[in-house]
């Protein structure tokens, strides 16, 4: 049997050509991509605005949707974690956060994840594989959705982060293509500056990236202040050591926009990697690269069977100071959605969660 071609995943002029070759007029395809983004209508039954025929045409050759939701948690802070299943049965999880100023998406690039961080839970799942640009796209989809209702617009807009399960830069081009599918003034409208990429440390794709018109905002996982012990918790580390990656990260800041930072992330393990040498020895290594990104620390999130625990919360606070007091702006960020298994680290495809499942 050959596989229904996945609209979603498609740009708007592709969408054209792909009518076209069903003997439909341009316009039909800038109408279903209307449909399928703007509108987020996840079937083709569900727009009345196209002939019958058509309809039936699309159900026999195409689909609107191939993720399906397995299980959805509402943790007691708001946040909710989708899990959902491809059509071949690699899961796919997807997390809503509500802020206060602007709601924030947490997508995942892969099923599993093929780096083995010791600290993170979707290690353990190993890569499954990547993504399409249609599943990608349609985790948003999914999650607007339910969060908003569907047709409805996004009352304050999104921000996307591309920080849940898998390395987004070992799934490169159809992650950008998902972008480019999504920016779309007449589909989902979410532009590249709405949007956050985390990066392990794929060195040869921050350089790309820095060299790409409309990009994304970039986010790098830093985790340890020195080779030895980064080696030990993200063994992509002894393929691309910290000096080769800070200086793709000095390559990429020359392609700033004004006002426009990086990021580094440094999940914080107690007595792992949050000790003031430490802090020390980040703030020397990132002031020796003159780089001026800032640092959002990220208290480790319990992630049983994993011997980490997070760090105190005074350990933190002068962990930053000491950042601070060097110059570096420094962040700590509060963990969302531990209770139901949805904050960093924590994406396993879990099915159970202490928390309700609605
Ligand atoms: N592979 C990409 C995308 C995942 S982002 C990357 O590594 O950047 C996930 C973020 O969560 C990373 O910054 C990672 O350092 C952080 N993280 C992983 N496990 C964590 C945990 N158990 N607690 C807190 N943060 C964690």
């Amino acid at each position: 049997m050959i596989e229904p071609t996945h609209l979603t995943g498609l740009t708007e002029n592709e969408l054209v050509a792909f009518m076209e070759v069903l003997g439909e007029a341009a316009y039909r395809g800038r109408q279903v991509f209307t449909a399928l983004h703007a509108r987020r209508l996840q079937c083709f039954d569900a727009m009345t605005d196209l002939p019958r025929e058509l309809r039936a045409q699309l159900n026999q050759h195409a689909t609107a949707a191939t993720l399906t939701l397995e299980s959805r948690y509402i943790s007691t802070d708001g946040t909710r974690r989708y899990l959902m299943k491809t059509r071949d049965n690699r899961p796919v999880e997807t997390v809503f956060i509500p802020e206060e100023h602007r709601d924030t998406i947490c997508f995942s690039s892969q099923s599993g994840c093929p780096l083995q961080c010791t600290f993170c839970l979707t290690a353990q799942l190993g890569l499954l594989r990547s993504l399409t640009a249609g599943e990608i796209v349609e985790q948003i989809i999914h999650a607007l959705n339910d969060a908003y209702g569907v047709g409805v617009r996004t009352p304050r807009g999104v921000n996307l982060v591309g920080m849940g399960a898998g390395e987004p830069f070992l799934n490169f081009d159809e992650l950008l293509k998902a972008l480019g599918v999504m920016a779309s003034p007449r589909g989902l409208f979410i532009v590249p500056n709405r949007v956050t990429i985390s990066t392990a440390g794929i060195v040869p794709r921050i350089r790309e990236l820095a060299t790409i018109p409309n990009r994304p905002h970039l986010a790098i996982s830093l985790a340890a202040p020195t080779d030895e012990l980064r080696d030990e918790l993200m063994p992509i580390n002894k393929k691309w050591p910290l000096a080769e990656l800070l200086a793709a990260c000095q390559e990429f800041e020359k392609s700033l926009r004004p006002g426009e930072r990086f990021t580094f992330e440094y999940v914080m393990i107690e007595g792992v990697n949050d000790a003031d040498e430490q802090a020390r020895q980040l703030a020397n290594l990132l002031n020796r690269h003159g780089l001026r990104a800032k640092v959002n620390l990220i208290p480790h999130n319990p992630a049983d069977p994993l011997p980490y625990q997070p760090s105190p919360a005074e350990r933190i606070e002068v962990f930053k100071a000491i950042l601070e007091a060097k110059g570096i702006r420094a962040f700590v960020r509060q963990p969302r959605g531990r209770d139901i298994f949805a904050a960093c680290g924590q994406l396993a495809a879990r099915h159970e969660s202490p928390a309700t499942q609605v």
